[in-house]
């Protein structure tokens, strides 16, 4: 399951209902939902060159912490 940033739970959430979509500049996104609130989550999938580099966390820490 991808994941995605969930704005309304502020935080991380397995996106539900998740369709890969093609954008006009031709990159891929995920487009879902939050399965515990429901909101609409979006994720721009990586082309080549990662903009933004991604912190490799192999295990995420799990129970809600206070990740702000
Ligand atoms: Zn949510």
């Amino acid at each position: 399951m991808p994941e995605g940033y969930c704005v309304k739970c502020k935080a991380k959430k397995e996106i539900v209902d998740a369709v890969e979509e093609v954008m006009k500049n031709g990159r891929k996104a995920i487009k879902g939902r939050c399965p515990t609130c429901g909101t609409v989550m979006f994720k721009i999938l990586g082309g080549k060159a990662s903009a933004t580099p991604q912190p490799s966390n192999p295990e995420a820490p799990s129970g809600g912490g206070s990740a702000s």
